[in-house]
């Protein structure tokens, strides 16, 4: 993608448990364009979370390149890292646990502006901060300038640590599970404050989540990756993974998402997995690694051979041997 904003590498994630390496990420590649907005959804343990930390600098992968704006993140001077971790914040699960109880809205905001130049006093701290919490929605700012965390609810912390990302005007934001711990009455305006960053900020986003119906809402216009045991297993834009999925898995996380309409859910045909058992990252299975629980696995081909990924229609790629391409793709016109 040539207007990539960060890019991934055939990245892969080991660690050392007992002895043992596990694999959470398995050579995943992924280019992501500036204003753009991609989601990772997957099952826990999945990798979504640990690709999340590498995209923001957090985790240095045990192979592969992480690219921002064309330069290798782990060989860049350490002015060049300091501008790039600025640049890509990250906003995680727990509001509870990510905020200092002990400070301020006041403080917590105003530390990074003034530590990073962003706020030359406390006067201009404090307009910024005033402006900050009127973008993510805490109106009026006078309310909930010199609360303590406790003292607002769930989504409000949420807010604010939204707004202590944008202190240092990131241009790119990992959220990770960023919603997913507050009441689903105020999930949908978190997202549309969300929504509203990119809109007029121009931020770009790694939106991470396990929940398949809450990211075909917020990407509509973006695209989906859909993780498994550490792998990439299909990327596309989302219009495409939801009309036409091409992977098994994906057929099989979107036939469980109940529909708006409960006749709809009632005659809805839910896909059948082989097993509910998810395999363990420490001993993976050979060939696809979700063939113990495909409906449609293909013995002899899929327990041996590992299907490698596959245009299916424009920016559309899936990996899995059943997985065929689209005529326009096979004759180059798209
Ligand atoms: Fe199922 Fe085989 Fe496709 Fe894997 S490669 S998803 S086992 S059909």
């Amino acid at each position: 993608m040539s207007n990539a904003i960060v890019q991934l590498e055939h990245v892969t994630q080991r660690f050392a448990w007992r002895g043992k390496a596990v694999q959470a990420v398995n050579d995943v590649s992924l280019s992501i364009a500036e204003g753009e907005i991609v989601c990772l959804v997957g099952e826990s343990g999945c990798g979504k979370t640990t690709t999340g930390k590498i995209v923001a600098g957090l985790l240095k992968p045990t192979e592969g390149r992480v690219v921002f704006e064309g330069k290798d993140v782990w060989a860049m001077s350490p002015e060049e890292f300091k501008h790039y971790r600025r640049a890509v914040q990250i906003v995680h699960q727990d509001p509870y646990s990510s905020l200092n109880p002990v400070r301020t809205i006041y403080k917590t905001l105003s530390a990074p502006l003034l530590r990073h130049g962003f706020a030359r006093d406390n006067r201009e701290a404090l307009a910024k901060i005033r402006e900050l919490l009127e973008i993510v929605g805490l109106t009026p700012p006078a309310e909930f300038i010199n609360k303590y965390p406790h003292q607002l609810s769930g989504g409000q912390r949420q807010r604010v640590s939204v707004a202590r990302a944008l202190t240092v005007n990131p241009r790119f934001i990992v959220a990770d599970e960023a919603v997913s711990m507050v009441d689903v009455s105020i999930r949908l305006s978190l997202l549309n404050m969300l929504t509203g960053l990119k809109e007029q900020m121009g931020v770009t986003f790694l939106f991470i989540t396990h929940d398949l119906a809450l990211a075909k809402y917020f990407v509509w216009e973006g695209r989906i990756g859909v993780m498994y045991l550490g792998q990439l297993v299909e990327i596309s834009p989302t219009p495409d993974l939801i009309e036409h999925p091409s992977h098994q898995y994906t057929q099989a996380l979107l036939s469980a998402i109940p529909e708006a309409d409960p006749n709809l859910t009632r005659n809805k045909e839910r896909i059948k997995l082989r097993s509910l058992d998810v395999p363990s990252l420490l001993n993976l299975p050979a060939g696809c690694t979700f063939h113990p629980r495909c409906p449609s696995y293909k013995e002899g081909l899929c327990d041996r051979v590992a299907p490698a990924p596959l245009e299916v229609t424009k920016e559309h790629f899936a990996v899995c041997h059943l997985a065929t391409q689209s005529r326009a793709v096979q004759a180059g016109t798209m």
